[in-house]
């Protein structure tokens, strides 16, 4: 993933608000936020500048060591001074910064003077009055300390890309342990939710195996939460709670069932069994006392007259009715991609160059990818004016001319302007194979000037997909203001595809709206918004998304081969 001036910006400030906790050198803390200061306030990419070898030392404030971590950061994503700042200080503590109004400053006192290293330390404190009486304090801050704890603040989910890498990590681990037969990572996490609460983790393993004594010594455990014979809650140091259960063979499928979800699917399956006189739990498919069923999954949904239900569809939102007429959806899988419709290059923010991209996507396999660097309106990124467009084109042209079995499409990602408008003259928006269109700008509008703006951007001809359409980033910023049910039936009526952006951070359109645009017919499209040759490798979040919304392989443009694709994109 590339690395954005902010995220610099933010791992510098929070490595100075933990010196500050530790009371280091306030010189020290002042040199780092003045550093964050100094990159988020740079016109250009730190990683553009990584990329061309800049002396970052010509910086203000920036001294060599500063220089090296920002290399650092932009290489890795990472800072490994914060990981060992963050492993010296209490994570409660950490969190506690967050609450507004308690800065580095504040959490030490309170640490320092009443010893609160947790949330509930805290609550107990105010409601107890004694932090008004500390020096800096006061009444008001004890109240909005209160009022914000009062306010029952709901965790932050797990963006599904880290809890893939968490879950693979402590599968293999747990294979490896003798005796071990099955690991499964069951819940949301199968279910591909775009985000996920924590980690259920199911196994199967020879009597005598210390699989539970393993999983409590994994590596990078902060709490072992409970430990029982057959079940084992940890969590992480990075926050992230797992559970195991070990479960006899013969309840291998019931329990997977179960522990995969959701709720309400589940009690839908419940109930289908008790009209026909069973009894379904995590430990099998019973009639009166006696098990009949468990080993597979399978064998639950069979004994309720089910077809098998992917785990992506298990919402109780139709699937179970679906299932008992055999109309439920053939979803579309990764195998079915045949090109990425979103790539960007070196020449705008991407790191790789035309050649590299598009070598890269040859390799794996695909028929053709389209490459879309940005447009002029976005300067920081250097976009593309009409002119270097029509010269990319014709590098395009002789690439193309060279590669056999391969296309790559013209194309770019063009802003759509404030007033509807696209950031390119038609007379060179013609020429390309596709436009992949987005907002990136001016997201606060209300809705009505918002709706208008992307509507009169769809009437252009020339508008073939709308780019992550509602602009939200998990955990980050929600979607701008629109009415996506009438956006999804714009584009049906304009004949505009919808992307699906495969990004983690994205995975914007949202699985409802998959659905959606697949039910009013609308196309979609599904690209990675790749800016590095890796990213490539995003796609499979992507498809899960698509899935959770019942998406066909038949829905998804870019499943098709190059010569179909370019006759549906063909110009007027
Ligand atoms: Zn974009
Ligand atoms: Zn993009």
């Amino acid at each position: 993933m590339l690395v954005h001036n902010s995220d610099v910006a933010e791992i510098f400030n929070k490595v100075a608000d933990l010196l500050e906790i530790l009371d280091e050198n306030p010189f020290r803390v002042r040199a780092y936020r003045n550093a964050a200061r100094t990159v988020g306030s740079l016109s250009q990419s730190v990683a553009a500048m990584v990329e061309q070898a800049k002396d970052f030392t010509e910086l203000p404030g920036i001294g060599k060591d500063l220089a090296g971590k920002i290399e650092e950061i932009v290489r890795t994503g990472n800072l490994s001074q914060l990981q060992d700042l963050e492993d010296r200080i209490p994570p409660q503590l950490i969190r506690l910064m967050k609450i507004p109004g308690l800065g580095p400053k504040r959490v030490k006192t309170l640490y320092d003077r009443l010893n609160i290293t947790s949330l509930e330390d805290l609550k107990k404190s105010a409601e107890a009055g004694e932090i008004k009486n500390l020096k800096g304090f006061g009444e008001k801050t004890e109240k909005a300390i209160l009022a914000e704890l009062g306010r029952e603040k709901k965790e932050e989910r797990i963006k599904l890309n880290v809890a893939e890498e968490v879950a693979n990590g402590v599968v293999n681990y747990l294979k490896r342990v003798e005796g071990v037969s099955e690991v499964i990572v069951a819940g949301s996490f199968r279910r591909k939710k775009e985000t996920v609460a924590d980690l259920d983790i199911l196994a199967t393993c020879k009597k005598g195996s210390k699989v539970m004594d393993a999983f409590v010594e994994y590596g990078n455990v902060g709490k072992v939460v409970a430990k029982g014979e057959t079940r084992a809650t940890i969590v992480l140091r990075s926050g992230i709670q797992m559970d195991l259960r070990v479960v006899p063979e013969a309840s291998y499928g019931a329990a997977l069932h179960y522990f995969t979800g959701s709720k309400a699917h589940n009690i839908a399956v419940r109930t289908l069994g008790v009209k026909g006189g069973l009894k379904i739990n995590e430990y099998g498919v019973f009639k009166g006392k006696k098990r009949i069923a468990g080993k597979r999954e399978e064998e639950v949904f069979d004994h309720v007259g089910l077809s098998f239900i992917e785990p992506e569809l298990r919402e109780d939102q139709g699937e179970i009715e679906a299932a008992q007429q055999g109309k439920l959806p053939k979803l579309i899988t990764l195998k079915d991609i045949r090109g990425d419709l979103h790539a960007h290059t070196k020449e705008t923010d991407g790191r790789h160059t035309l050649e590299q991209m598009v070598e890269a996507a040859r390799n794996r396999g695909y028929q053709y990818v389209a490459i879309t660097d940005h447009s002029k309106r976005l300067s920081m990124t250097h976009g593309f004016d009409a002119k270097r467009l029509a010269k990319r084109n014709e590098e395009i042209d002789r690439l193309n001319g060279k590669l056999k079995g391969f296309s790559v499409l013209k194309s770019i990602e063009v802003d759509i302007l404030e007033d509807g408008s696209l950031d390119l003259p038609d007379s060179i928006l013609k020429e390309l194979d596709l436009t992949v269109c987005s907002v990136h700008s001016k997201f606060n509008l209300p809705m009505k000037k918002q709706m208008e703006r992307i509507i009169r951007a769809m009437d252009n001809p020339y508008f073939n997909v709308f780019a992550h359409p509602s602009g939200r980033l998990i955990n980050e910023r929600p979607p701008y203001d629109v009415d996506m049910e009438e956006l999804i039936k714009a584009a049906k009526e304009r004949g505009c595809a919808m992307e699906v952006n495969a990004h983690p951070d994205r995975l914007d359109l949202a699985d409802i709206h998959c659905r959606l645009a697949r039910d009013t017919g609308v196309k979609l499209v599904i690209s990675t918004d790749a800016h590095s040759v890796n990213d490539y490798d995003l796609m499979r979040f992507g498809v899960w998304q698509a899935r959770r919304g019942w998406v066909e392989k038949e829905d998804v443009l870019n499943t098709r081969s190059a010569d179909e694709l370019k006759k549906l994109l063909k110009r007027k």
